[in-house]
């Protein structure tokens, strides 16, 4: 499952970090993009079996969709590309170009104070 392997990947990444500040995470922020959509449920669940009984257990992960980014060819405007009306939001265009997706990021990680 797709949601396991980026749940053990932020793990671990978080507890790397942990580890190097001697910290205790309380949070962590991820973002995605829109062609490889993470089920964010299904993410905790599998962050929660992966943190337990470890420094990560009880940290709370925030999930950010990052939506598709298109440019029009006519007007030359940008805007957020949505797969239910898709055309530009400032001519009604159909002609645009869509931006590469956003790639999965950690962005950042709470720690406690110490
Ligand atoms: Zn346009």
């Amino acid at each position: 499952m797709h949601e396991t392997i980026v749940a053990r990947s932020i793990f671990s990444a978080v507890s790397a970090k942990a580890a190097e500040l001697n910290a205790r995470p309380i949070s962590a922020k991820i973002s995605c993009g829109q062609l490889n959509p993470i089920n964010d449920e299904i993410l905790k669940f599998a962050f929660e079996a992966a943190a337990k009984g470890t420094v990560c257990e009880q940290m709370k992960l925030e999930v950010v969709h990052i939506p598709l980014k298109a440019t029009c060819k006519k007007c030359g405007k940008g805007f957020d590309f949505d797969i239910y009306s898709p055309a530009c939001e400032n001519c009604r265009s159909e002609d645009f170009e869509i931006a590469p997706d956003a790639p999965l990021l950690l962005e950042e990680i709470e720690f406690e104070d110490t």
